[in-house]
């Protein structure tokens, strides 16, 4: 009955949404072109092994893709990020980890790509899907008050997201959840976002008013919520059923990369050349993060295991999980976790994407963003271990996740108060979310589906036990 009347309220707006041709992290990137490179020549005497083209190590096929400019002869000055880098690996006296290079590229508080700038949309580098439709954010919202119905409607949660980007996802969530007002008076909002620029922008989008007594709170006036903003998951208080949502944020989370070679398994690392560029090395023995890359190979069925390569794991990714299973098992409640990946071992999927195209990843690090695929089995494996009282569910593709929760309904309730233009924004919105999929729940015209996010982005649902099964995965 909730749930029919959550799919067919009248929208307060958005019914045109921000623009759906552009570029998502996936739109040219099969997964079915991952294949080996060919080992780097290895050379005993050096302390580390030099790959010789760093763009040929990457096993994703980019042949089909724009080819970034050699930029190796341009005497462009060092950027303040570039010079930072090099100063770390010249401090070390050798290379860093890809992990490490990530993390500065990214979040490097002066200069990292997410740090001062919106880096979403048209105008941005990227675009995800609580940009591409309004409906992706209604319909999460739909998952949140199933799972807060299936908790036994308490009057007190935390309503968590990570990586809230501009904010668009929890603004739509709240206007759709609003008539639900037990729900939504039952929320706190804590959005754990690092970028002191988006977090500006998720003020103004969920509408904020300041708090007297708090710099750190506010008040959305979406919905009455208290809205608090953190730098870290360990940083919102516990203690209180916790619903988290995750899209798009574990695969903006360092990773390492390992690579087969002559002498076992190297990482890969970043260093500076002669010719003061950056470039790929492998290592010449085992890294501690190696420690993390053998506990991922017990996961890993031994089909997998004697394909692999090239493996990249995530510890942060890990560590992250761990936070998140305590708490749900410990305060109740559940975790959504929406991203591009696979449910198997990663081999090599870290790139660079700037202004809608694929870019070297060592090319001006910081005006480009850096993510790879995402990891679902060690999610699930990692939950598991850290808690006994959280059950875990998925992945499921995207496509089938917003299916069974009745996107159908929703862009049909949304068709029967439009005008054309937003008519034909909802459906194309609609097909790039579920499209590239089997879209099994679809009833409207046939469409030309454009390149959808359907099967390339996976759910996956960590609850407590005690509460069953979460929708849609029942
Ligand atoms: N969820 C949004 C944005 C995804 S992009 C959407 O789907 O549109 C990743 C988001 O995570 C950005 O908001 C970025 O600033 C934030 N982020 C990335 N790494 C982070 C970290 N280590 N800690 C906190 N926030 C981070």
């Amino acid at each position: 009955m909730m749930l029919r009347k959550l799919l067919t309220q009248s929208s307060s707006r958005r019914l045109l949404s921000s623009g759906t041709p552009f570029f998502s992290k996936t739109s040219l990137s099969p997964f079915s072109s991952l294949s080996s490179s060919p080992e780097p020549p290895s050379s005993e005497n050096s302390t580390v092994e030099h790959v010789e083209h760093p763009g040929t190590t990457i096993s994703v096929d980019r042949s089909a893709l724009y080819n970034p400019p050699d930029h190796s002869h341009e005497s462009k000055p060092d950027s303040e990020l570039v010079k930072h880098l090099k100063s770390i690996i010249k401090f070390r006296g050798g290379p860093i980890s890809v992990a490490e290079y990530m993390e500065e590229v990214l979040t490097n508080p002066k200069a990292g790509f997410y740090m001062n700038r919106d880096v979403f949309g048209a105008q941005g580098d990227f675009i995800t899907s609580p940009e591409v439709s309004q409906m992706f954010g209604e319909m999460i919202g739909v998952w949140t008050v199933c799972v807060w119905e299936q908790m036994g409607r308490p009057e007190r949660v935390n309503l968590v997201e990570l990586g809230p980007g501009r904010g668009t996802l929890m603004a739509d969530l709240l206007r759709g959840t609003s008539k639900f007002k037990n729900f939504t008076e039952s929320l706190h909002l804590h959005l754990v976002e690092c970028s002191p620029a988006l977090q500006k922008l998720q003020y103004q989008n969920l509408k904020c008013t300041d708090e007297s007594d708090s710099e750190k709170k506010a008040i959305s006036s979406l919905a009455g919520t208290p809205v608090h903003w953190h730098a870290t998951l360990e940083e919102v208080p516990s203690g209180v059923p916790t619903l988290i949502i995750a899209h798009e944020f574990y695969d903006a989370l360092p990773v390492h990369q390992f690579q087969k070679s002559s002498r076992g398994w190297c990482e890969k690392m970043v260093d500076v050349g002669e010719d003061s560029q950056f470039r790929f090395v492998l290592s010449p023995q085992p890294t501690p993060a190696a420690l993390y890359l053998m506990k991922r190979c017990t996961w890993a069925t031994p089909e997998e295991r004697e394909k692999l390569e090239h493996v990249e794991i995530s510890p942060k990714s890990m560590d992250l999980t761990k936070e998140i299973a305590k708490r749900i098992g410990s305060d109740g409640g559940g975790a959504l976790i929406i991203d591009y990946g696979m449910d198997g071992i990663i081999s090599d999927s870290l790139q660079a994407i700037r202004k809608h195209k694929f870019v070297n990843i060592l090319d001006d690090p910081g005006s480009a963003d850096l993510s790879a695929y995402v990891d679902f089995p060690s999610i699930k494996h990692t939950s598991e271990e850290a808690s006994e009282n959280v059950s875990v569910h998925g992945p499921m593709t995207q496509s089938q996740f917003l299916g069974s929760l009745g996107i159908n309904f929703r862009v049909d309730a949304l068709l029967q108060n439009c005008d054309d233009d937003q008519a034909e924004s909802l459906r194309a919105g609609y097909w790039q979310l579920v499209g590239d999929g089997e879209a099994p729940f679809w009833e409207g015209p046939d469409e030309q589906t454009p390149i959808g996010m359907g099967t390339r982005y996976l759910a996956m649902a960590i609850v407590n036990k005690n509460q069953g099964v979460p929708a849609p995965f029942q």
